[in-house]
């Protein structure tokens, strides 16, 4: 967490700039990491005395966790549910995910409310549709993606949304005065083509699905589970405090990271050990027991049971197939 964020140095910025600025983002229906979280689904969590909600109609709450950089989580109950998140720059903003239409255009218009940049940049994680269907509310945007995403949306395309216009292979840096922005392909772990966003000044570490929330399994339909495990890894290699998940309505840490490679591992070690019994996919799906890092509340319903499903389909494939390209 930024020291801003903390109160513990003001940045240059007067105290009573800081809390006219708290002001309007409670007008806003924004809230400030460390002073204020409400959970999307209405919950107001322990740690937050002073929580500021946003409007009923809102399928979002959005956080501040650093200066000019906002987490944007998307209300869970809803069909779809992928996080964002925005960076305010000099004279430019950041859009780190573009989520569905509907929720495109609150989170447009929650920026508008801040700052009369436009939104220059919108940055896609991976291509699949909860996270690029908005893409065309952000008409003046450049897209940014890895080149593994732009080949995924031309092979999986989606009703008008455009290809990314900028692809990268490694890593690709914007510059925004001192602020330094990072978009990192760590390797392949949600789909051949993630992207993470890093922002090494404020520690800060947009996620996409490399983490999917807290206690979630994540979509594993296209992942590479063996490698998700190594490229968690490099990112645990990032210096970064906060990290802000591709699901989920909370903020995570290095620790919430490590707890889902542990999961992952552990959901590795016992296909393994059901293949070396000589397990066909339907005994290992029907002999392996769901892992304690689960939470409890999502694992008696359809859509965990779906995820479940794939996860283990995908891991059998993995672990009896050849090994993929
Ligand atoms: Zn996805």
């Amino acid at each position: 967490m930024s020291d801003y964020v903390k109160d513990q140095d003001l940045g240059g910025e007067s105290l009573s700039g800081q809390l006219s600025r708290r002001r309007f983002l409670a007008r806003s229906g924004i809230t400030l990491a460390g002073t204020a979280l409400i959970g999307c689904g209405g919950q107001e969590s322990e740690q937050s005395p002073s929580a500021v909600a946003l409007p009923a109609t809102s399928k979002q709450n959005i956080v501040e966790v650093a200066d000019g950089v906002y987490a944007a989580f998307a209300d869970p109950s809803g069909d779809i549910s992928a996080n964002s998140g925005f960076v305010i720059g000099q004279d430019a903003v950041w859009v780190f995910d573009a989520q569905r239409v509907d929720y495109s255009t609150e989170l447009l218009a929650q920026i508008q409310k801040l700052t009369t940049a436009p939104v220059k940049y919108l940055i896609h994680s991976h291509h699949h549709r909860e996270i690029v269907e908005g893409t065309p509310v952000f008409t003046e945007a450049l897209i940014v993606a890895h080149s593994g995403m732009r080949k995924n949306l031309i092979e999986e395309p989606r009703p008008g949304v455009r290809l990314p216009d900028v692809i990268y292979e490694e890593q690709l840096t914007f510059h925004d005065g001192n602020r330094e922005l990072h978009l990192i392909h760590l390797g392949r772990y949600h789909t051949d083509g993630d992207s993470v966003l890093f922002l090494p000044q404020e520690k800060v570490l947009f996620s996409g699905d490399l983490l999917p929330g807290k206690g979630g399994p994540g979509g594993m339909r296209q992942a590479y589970l063996q490698e998700f495990v190594q490229t968690i890894d490099k990112a645990l290699a990032l210096d970064f405090e906060t990290l802000v998940p591709g699901r989920g309505d909370s903020l995570a840490t290095k620790d919430d990271l490590r707890r889902f490679q542990s999961y992952l591992t552990q959901v590795l070690t016992d296909v393994q050990t059901f293949i070396d019994g000589g397990a066909s996919l339907e005994q290992t799906l029907a002999g392996v027991e769901v892992p304690d890092y689960i939470d409890p509340a999502r694992r008696g319903t359809e859509s965990f049971a779906n995820l479940w499903r794939r996860t283990i389909e995908r891991v059998y494939a993995e672990l009896t197939g050849p090994s993929r390209p």
